[in-house]
């Protein structure tokens, strides 16, 4: 069976709660489209009027990051029952500008994925090479280590749902989107180890997105891939250019 697309905004630390109505409103009739899944991932004080501006449309809204806890005394975090309650699906985990700003590793990670799961909130995990990395040619073993470390103690039957955004660090924000034939080549080994972790069914079934300066020009050979199962946008989920990006095959 095809997967069906998932293309999802990161808004990051953008948009004031009416900024963020301003924009669903500017955007509901450009990403309308019944084949793919769009989610809008919004900072926490933005998520209860997107999700109300989003009513009665086909945009779901997505967090940008929670903690691993339940409840308690951890000051400024967000729980997952917090985000099921206010009516997220999605949140992104393990992004790398919060691995390289707020100290996140590969065990918070899976910490994170693990309770994302146990609450029904569908995970779109992040990974991704250094420029470095990529150089000394130890893309895919790093890439291998965090999808690995990410899964520890997960189902097939969850990994089967979740949703892996592979976004080289040298691309993110930086307008240097990788070749279709690199983001086609990483996604399928993501694929590949979700194979071996799992099975072959596992890793049909897994929706890999690519990330890094995606724009409404490259989006279409991107999402053509074979392992490309739509993206993670940054920048261009602020502009009406991403109407363009989810219709992408238009
Ligand atoms: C991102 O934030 O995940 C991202 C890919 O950003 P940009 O599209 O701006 O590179």
């Amino acid at each position: 069976m095809a997967r069906r697309k998932i293309i999802a905004g990161n808004w990051k630390m953008n948009m004031t709660p009416s900024q963020a109505v301003a924009l669903i409103e500017t955007l509901k009739p450009l990403v309308k489209k019944d084949d793919v899944d769009v989610v809008f991932c919004v900072p926490a004080i933005d998520i209860i009027p997107a999700i109300e501006a989003a009513k009665d449309t086909n945009i779901q809204i997505g967090a940008e990051n929670m903690y691993f806890e339940e409840k308690g005394a951890y000051t400024g975090e967000i729980s997952p029952e917090m985000l099921v309650d206010a009516g997220v699906k999605y949140v992104i985990i393990g992004h790398s500008e919060r691995r390289e700003y707020f100290a996140e590793t590969d065990e918070t990670v899976n910490k994170k994925v693990l309770k994302a799961f146990e609450h029904d909130l569908t995970p779109i995990i992040c990974c991704g090479e250094t420029l470095t990395q990529r150089e000394q040619g130890v893309t895919i073993d790093f890439i291998r280590q965090q999808i690995k470390i990410a899964f520890l103690n997960v189902t097939a039957q969850q990994a089967a749902d979740a949703v892996i955004a592979y976004e080289p660090i040298w691309a993110i924000g930086t307008g240097k989107v990788a070749t279709t034939e690199q983001a086609q080549e990483v996604c399928k080994a993501i694929r590949d180890c979700i194979a071996e972790i799992y099975d072959e069914a596992t890793a049909a079934a897994i929706r890999i997105q690519y990330g890094g300066s995606v724009s409404a020009s490259s989006a279409p050979e991107l999402f053509a891939q074979a392992d490309i199962d739509g993206g993670l946008v940054g920048g261009a989920s602020l502009k009406k250019d991403f109407g363009q990006i989810v219709n992408y095959n238009k």
